[in-house]
């Protein structure tokens, strides 16, 4: 049986900024939402509140949500996008 080294493990319950290996990615996200115009952009409480809320469900995989194929932190950022499933 072959080995699975640890940074090629699947993280269920991982953000992106949580990854490591992932440093890239995450700088590619981040400027990202700092591109996103304030008025659209989740305030920060809020945003936590939801990332939190993903960190908790079971369609997390690798930072994104199995059910939009979204990188939460992305999504989560954008006030006017949802939780496909409701959750925020
Ligand atoms: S956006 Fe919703 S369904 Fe997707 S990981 Fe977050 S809480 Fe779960």
């Amino acid at each position: 049986m072959k080995r699975v080294e640890a940074e090629t493990r699947i993280c269920k319950k991982c953000l992106i900024r949580e990854m490591a290996g992932q440093e890239k990615v995450y700088e590619t996200i981040q400027r990202m939402i700092e591109d996103i115009p304030q008025g659209d952009r989740t305030a920060e409480t809020e945003r936590e509140r939801r990332l939190n809320v993903c960190k908790q469900c079971e369609r997390l995989l690798e930072g994104m949500c199995a059910a939009c194929g979204c990188y939460v932190e992305l999504r989560a950022s954008l006030t006017a996008q949802s939780c496909p499933y409701e959750r925020w």
